[in-house]
């Protein structure tokens, strides 16, 4: 059975012993592991059943140790870090010689970010290290952003699992990738928009991967529930009857037969909830579920992107 603490002391002790530890970030909890042990490394990837070619993002106390890990960090590396870290932002830089490769999935760029939730910064102050932690599921199941998520995910483990409350991001956080000689690039939506981005760089992020570096959080079906589950932009009216139909809305919730949650027009509240709805409809055993989906906007960019994951469209 996991184990849950608010001990940092003891989630310390654990890191440093080469164990895992579950830690809550702004964005989802994370399964962290100490970046420098090689072995406590394996174990994320072993514990996830995460194929060895995803990379792993490196979570640091402060942006001063970037310097670390990073080969080199430009002026616009330079600019996005004062500017968003402590935040949901994940930066793609070319790797220093000596980072393991384990860590990068093969390739000489690493992901470095510094996260923004209170007992995540505390404890890698206390660590004084680097962190590994991506989110704190099995592969492609849905990402926690409560410890008792976690708790489900790896129920028959004795996990430790850092209690840090409910997630205020919700989402995974907006990769950019900075590489010498190529012009930056959106790797993955997140809920620091691309906008802001663009609008501190001063020209537009490339999108996808194509020719560029591998992001392996990009692979279609990510996210998904266990349940069958469609978007539908036009009310599919007749599936308001069925009782093993259930229902999440964006704020236009219709009278069901079967289950529904609403969510609300407002996409930072919509990110915040989306993993934990998804979580508790698909423990109903529902027949499928049906996804409104939210407006076309840029607001809406990294919902609609882990739905686009999640679900098929149905119009
Ligand atoms: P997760 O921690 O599960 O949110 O996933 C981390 C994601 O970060 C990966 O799935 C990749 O999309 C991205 N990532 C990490 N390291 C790199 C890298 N060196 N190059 C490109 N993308 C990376
Ligand atoms: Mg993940």
């Amino acid at each position: 059975m996991p184990e849950f603490t608010t001990d940092l002391d003891l989630a310390c002790a654990h890191l440093r012993a080469g164990q895992l530890l579950a830690l809550p970030t702004e964005t989802v909890y994370g399964l962290a592991a100490d970046a420098r042990n090689a072995e406590a490394v394996a174990r994320v990837f072993a514990l996830k059943g995460r194929p060895s070619s995803n990379p792993l993002i490196v979570h640091l106390a402060e942006a001063s140790q970037a310097a670390d890990w990073a080969a080199s960090i430009g002026p616009d590396a330079q600019r996005l870090m004062a500017r968003f870290w402590p935040g949901p932002l994940t930066l793609v830089l070319p790797a220093a010689d000596w980072v393991p490769r384990s860590i990068t999935a093969g390739q000489d760029s690493v992901a470095l970010r510094v996260p923004a939730h209170p007992l995540a910064r505390r404890l890698l102050e206390r660590f004084a290290g680097a962190l590994v932690a991506p989110s704190a599921n099995r592969y492609m199941s849905i990402s926690p952003t409560c410890s008792a998520h976690v708790a489900q995910q790896f129920a028959e483990t004795d996990l430790l699992i850092l209690e840090g409350g409910e997630c205020r991001v919700g989402l995974e956080s907006t990769i950019v990738s900075l590489l010498p000689g190529q012009a930056p690039r959106l790797l993955r939506e997140g809920m620091l928009a691309a906008g802001e981005i663009e609008a501190l760089l001063g020209q537009p992020l490339n999108r996808g991967s194509e020719g560029a570096v591998r992001a392996p959080g990009q692979h279609h079906r990510h996210y998904a529930p266990g349940t069958p589950s469609w978007r539908f932009r036009q009310l599919p009216q007749e599936a308001l009857d069925d009782p093993a139909c259930g229902w999440l809305w964006c704020g236009q919730a219709r009278p069901s037969a079967g289950p529904a949650l609403d969510l609300g027009a407002d996409p930072a509240d919509y990110a915040q909830g989306l993993y934990a709805a998804l979580y508790r409809l698909d423990a109903l055993g529902l027949q499928r579920l049906l996804i409104q989906s939210p407006p076309a906007d840029e607001a809406w960019a990294a919902v609609s992107d882990r739905l686009a994951r999640a679900s098929t469209p149905l119009d």
